[in-house]
């Protein structure tokens, strides 16, 4: 449980001393992130035999995309959700009720390879992309952070 604050708590406005500090609050880094939807069927063709997966069916996928960035000081936001719809939903529409199988790219459409596939298409659009994460049913999804962000990780890993 969060403690009560004390009543005589300093407004947070009148108790800034450090000038750095005072900007950091008006321009935030925040992360951004908004949640579509589409139908697709698919097939995954390198499963063992026998799979299920290898049947062909359908999910009802969600997708987040998130971005992150520092907040524009003037317009208090990072990105107008708007624009975020501008770029993401040729994506989505391009997904909506297809053979995912038949697209260009996808081929093995596994949840993984639908992350990398939205990225690629959507990361020349969006320069504060962030992550992609695919839910295939309501408890099995995978995010991916681009091809840069596995490298940080695995070299800060690696102390290199
Ligand atoms: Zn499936």
């Amino acid at each position: 449980m969060a403690a009560a604050l004390p009543l005589s708590a300093t407004p947070l406005s009148d108790d800034f001393s450090d000038l750095n500090e005072l900007a950091a609050f008006a321009s935030p880094q925040v992360e951004l992130c908004r949640e579509y939807r589409f139908e697709a069927a698919h097939r995954l063709p390198k499963v063992p035999p026998g799979h299920r997966c290898a049947r062909l069916h359908g999910h009802s996928y969600k997708l987040e995309i998130c971005i992150s960035g520092a907040t524009d000081a003037e317009s208090g936001w990072l990105l107008d959700f708007y624009d975020l719809d501008r770029a993401v939903q040729p994506i989505v529409d391009a997904l909506d009720h297809q053979m995912l199988n038949d697209l260009e790219g996808l081929e093995n459409p596994t949840c993984e390879r639908l992350c990398g596939w939205i990225w690629r298409r959507l990361a020349p659009e969006l320069a504060q992309l962030d992550s992609i994460t695919v839910w295939e049913t309501v408890d099995s999804r995978c995010t991916y952070r681009g091809p840069g962000r596995v490298r940080a990780a695995r070299e800060a890993a690696h102390g290199r």
